[in-house]
């Protein structure tokens, strides 16, 4: 039998070590890790049909897929019965090629969430915290709390203004962290730390802390990217996905990238072959050399719009460059949400550090016009007192009931 690598040390576990590893996971397992979409699930009131009323609340990309990668799949289906396990290969170089490179230091996954669980849980233990921004995405805290690891939440800096990475204070906020999250864009602010800030944080990170960059949703803001990190052989270990600019949620397809060694960690969780059909939508999207342009031009539009439109109502917003935003409402958030989806609009949550505030999705003109509509009405009358009805769970979905 073929053991697993061990996360800490990326040699075979030996069957004794596997199974003392593999009965303290068990310990935890009945701790989910959740991700965007099932904690923008856990809030909808009724799930029978998804695309009654209007979603902005999970940071989809409603223009889904593209010509291209709708095309692909649809060519790719009559060869649904082989695994074809070359495509995943072929995707990750040309990935590679196209950011300079080597194709061992790029994973394909099916998104981005597989990677951003797994490096957390072989990167942290008890010893070892996870350092995470507040309010940020809670997905690595989850994928930590699993694994026995303590998370450190360290608040936003200048939560009035730019709503950044506070770097500084992240890099004291532990002697030995395991895992430093930072995403930019961050999500739910749709705010970015400036490039001098995440380079001091790759300079002067604790020596073994291992620099997790997120950056889902990159393509959306003009920033500097961090693949450059990776190539100088740093301890950083970058995400994309295809979930956002590309539409491609649902049909999922996601890159690690990072050293050899790093990505090699992640061996321990697995190695699955990959949906063809999210491979060929993944190669047609990034062979189309005017997607990513055409769809930031898009999506900004529609962002600036909304965040004037916020602005000219007396609605402060957080400064976004990305598909979402933060709204103070000035009064509890939840109430906001729960008076919207009366209305079947359905927005973000709140964070706990910023309870008047929600998070809202860029959607489509249309969509954000009748959010506008809503929002304006539900403003001029009180929310005072209304809750989300709840909706009763199925078995899949009793783990994030209380999320
Ligand atoms: N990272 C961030 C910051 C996200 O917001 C999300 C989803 O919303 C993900 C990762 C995971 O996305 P996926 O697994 O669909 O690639």
């Amino acid at each position: 039998m073929q053991m697993p690598l061990d996360p800490a040390t990326s040699r075979c576990f030996t069957r004794r070590s596997f199974f003392r590893y593999a009965a303290g996971a068990s310990a935890l397992a009945s701790m989910p890790i959740l991700t965007e979409a099932h904690l923008a699930l856990a809030q909808r009131p009724h799930f029978a049909d998804p695309n009654k009323g209007i979603h902005i609340d999970a940071n989809e990309n409603p223009l889904g897929p593209s010509d291209a990668a709708r095309q692909a799949m649809i060519d790719i289906v009559p060869r649904g019965g082989r695994y074809l396990m070359n495509f995943q290969a072929e995707l990750e170089e040309i990935f590679a090629k196209q950011e300079g490179l080597s194709p061992e230091s790029v994973r394909a996954f099916a998104g981005s969430s597989d990677p951003l669980h797994f490096t957390v849980l072989a990167n942290t233990s008890k010893d070892r915290p996870l350092v995470v921004a507040d309010p940020g995405y809670e997905a690595p805290m989850w994928a930590a709390k699993a694994g026995g690891a303590s998370v450190i939440k360290v608040p936003l800096a200048d939560p009035k203004g730019a709503a950044k990475h506070d770097i500084k204070a992240m890099l004291a906020a532990a002697s030995n962290p395991g895992v430093i999250y930072i995403c930019n864009p961050n999500n739910p602010t749709g705010t970015c730390t400036p490039r001098e800030e995440i380079e001091y944080a790759v300079a002067h990170a604790p020596k073994d802390a291992l620099l997790l960059i997120d950056e889902a949703y990159i393509h959306l803001c003009d920033q500097p990217r961090s693949l450059d990190f990776v190539k100088e052989g740093k301890n950083v270990v970058v995400l994309r996905t295809f979930s956002k600019l590309y539409g491609m949620a649902g049909v999922r397809m996601g890159f690690a990238i990072g050293r050899p060694d790093l990505l090699a960690k992640l061996n321990y969780f697995g190695d699955n072959s990959l949906p063809i059909t999210a491979l060929a939508a993944a190669k047609a999207s990034l062979l189309d050399t005017d997607l990513v342009a055409t769809r930031k031009k898009i999506i900004g539009d529609v962002r600036a719009e909304n965040l004037a439109w916020c602005k000219s109502q007396g609605y402060a917003a957080t400064p976004s460059e990305s598909n979402c935003f933060m709204l103070d409402t000035r009064r509890p958030g939840k109430e906001v949400m729960a008076a919207m989806a009366a209305k079947d609009i359905y927005i973000g949550r709140i964070w706990p550090a910023w309870p008047t505030q929600v998070r809202i999705t860029v959607g489509t003109k249309q969509e954000m016009e009748a959010f506008q509509k809503a929002f304006a009405e539900v403003m001029s009358g009180s929310t005072a007192g209304l809750t989300l009805p709840k909706r009763k769970m199925s078995l899949r979905e009793r783990p994030f009931e209380n999320a």
